[in-house]
Order: C-alpha cells, then sequence, then structure tokens
C-alpha cells in the first residue's frame, strides 16, 4: 500500500512541482497518472521509488518511510519496485537474458535460481527466442518487453511505468498494455503515467490527474479527460 500526506516536492531551481498531494493507493490496484506536459506526472512517480525525495509531507510505501529510508537502503526498495520508463534503459552491450539477470546477480541469487526467473519472466512477455539478441535487434517493442521483464524479475509488489508507450506505435502500445492487465492480475499493483487517450478510456482502470503540481481527478474507472 502507498499513502502520501501534504507531499510537496519543490526542485533545486524553485520549481515545485507537486504540492499538497494526499492519495492512497491499495495493494492490487491499476492507476493511471494523467494530465498535461510539465504538471508534475513524472515527479510523482518518481517520488514512489525515491528517484526524488519529497520537500515536504510523508510518504509511506509498505510500512517503509521515504523520507527517513537512508540512500544506502534504495537498492532494496528498488527490488520491491519495478520501474519501467518511456526509453527503455537497456544496457546495449547486453543480451536480453543478461540485461534481465543483471537485477538477480546483484542480489547473489544462485545461477540456476537465475535462469528459472530469467526464462519465467521471457515467456510472459513472449520473447524467450531473442533471451540472445542485444537491445539494437530488437523492435522497440520488444525492447520494452525486455523492460517490463527486467522490472518484474524480482518479483515486485509495485510496478511504476513513465510514459511506457510514448516511443511506440498504437498496435504495439496494445501489447504492452496486455502484459501490464496480465502482471496486475498477478496482485501487482501498477501505476503508470501516461499520455495515450486511447489507453485510458479503452481499459478502464482508476485515474488520478495532475495540474500545475495539484491532484485534480482522482475516479475509479475514470476518463482521461483531455483533448491530447
Ligand atoms: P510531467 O511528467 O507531468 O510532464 P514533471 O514532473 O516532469 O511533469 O515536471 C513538473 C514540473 O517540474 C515542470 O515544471 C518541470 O519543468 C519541473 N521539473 C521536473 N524535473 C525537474 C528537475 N529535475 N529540476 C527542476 N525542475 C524540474
Ligand atoms: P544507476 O542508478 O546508476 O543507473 P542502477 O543500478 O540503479 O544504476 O540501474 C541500473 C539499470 O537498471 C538502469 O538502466 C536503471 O534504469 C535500471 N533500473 C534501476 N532500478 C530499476 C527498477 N527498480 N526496475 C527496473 N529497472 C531499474
Amino acid at each position: 500500500m502507498i499513502t502520501m500526506k501534504d507531499v510537496s516536492k519543490t526542485y533545486p531551481n524553485g520549481v515545485t512541482a507537486l504540492s499538497g498531494v494526499n492519495i492512497r493507493i491499495e495493494q492490487g490496484e491499476f492507476v493511471y497518472i494523467v494530465g498535461p506536459s510539465g504538471a508534475g506526472k513524472s515527479t510523482f512517480v518518481r517520488l514512489m521509488y525515491r528517484e526524488v525525495k519529497a520537500s515536504k509531507g510523508s510518504i509511506i510505501i509498505n510500512n517503509t518511510d521515504m523520507q527517513r529510508l537512508k540512500e544506502r537502503k534504495v537498492p532494496f526498495l528498488r527490488r520491491n519496485i519495478g520501474v519501467i520508463f518511456q526509453d527503455f534503459k537497456l544496457l546495449p552491450k547486453l543480451s536480453v537474458y543478461e540485461n534481465i539477470a543483471f537485477a538477480l546477480e546483484v542480489i547473489e541469487e544462485s545461477p540456476r535460481m537465475i535462469r528459472k526467473r530469467v526464462m519465467e519472466v521471457l515467456e510472459l512477455v513472449g520473447l524467450k527466442s531473442k533471451a540472445r539478441s542485444i537491445p539494437d535487434e530488437l523492435s522497440g517493442g520488444e525492447q520494452q518487453r525486455v523492460s517490463i521483464a527486467r522490472a518484474i524479475v524480482n518479483h515486485p509488489k509495485i510496478v511504476i511505468a513513465d510514459e511506457p508507450t510514448g516511443n511506440l506505435d498504437p498496435d504495439t502500445s496494445w501489447g504492452i498494455m496486455r502484459i501490464f492487465e496480465e502482471i496486475n492480475s498477478r496482485g501487482t499493483t501498477v501505476i503508470m503515467a501516461t499520455h495515450s487517450k486511447e489507453i485510458v478510456n479503452t481499459i478502464k482502470k482508476r485515474v488520478i490527474a495532475v495540474e500545475d503540481g495539484l491532484i485534480v481527478r482522482d475516479e475509479q474507472r475514470g476518463e482521461y479527460g483531455y483533448e491530447i
């Protein structure tokens, strides 16, 4: 479960990206974060995986207080929170297999366990046959599926995706959404910042709208609500 109480974020340049945010997200929810460019969506999700720290207020994620979490403990948090980016952020010189195994190797899993878990997630995202490819040999949609596999290989309770379909064509995006729905159906919380009106209005989920650093709307089975 995620709770934010009176959370504000002002960047060092003086820009207040979020102010007075109160929110509660239960385990297993699927939540879209929508709003115009510059509204504070990325800041909102970055606070949850401690890419940025709040200037004010409290953020509790599964009993961990983000404000008190020491820098050296952040990698432990990241094992329970999988993060997916618009630009994939795969390591270009490593194979698909190695990109995914990397997240497990750093926590000293046995080679046998690593192999089992990597092949399981590759199966889930439909890329078993590409295990030996490098990212450059894959399409954008395939690269995004690898990044999803990497994000879930540790079986995190929460998956956060920041514009995961932003670089993908519509057909490819629907395939990515099916994977998120599958992950969510297994009990994982999915939080997704998006600009896709089509997706939000078709696959109906909770919608939190951010404008000018404020939460202006929070609806179960909500609408996208903007023209672009
Ligand atoms: P969105 O994801 O909705 O486009 P962001 O959270 O990226 O919004 O940005 C919200 C506001 O904070 C914008 O005015 C943006 O310019 C500013 N901002 C975002 N990141 C930083 C940063 N690292 N340093 C300074 N200002 C930032
Ligand atoms: P750095 O912060 O120096 O980039 P990390 O070890 O945190 O190094 O990340 C290594 C790679 O894994 C990066 O490409 C990063 O974007 C990605 N990554 C980090 N944390 C996560 C996470 N929780 N889920 C998915 N990918 C992650």
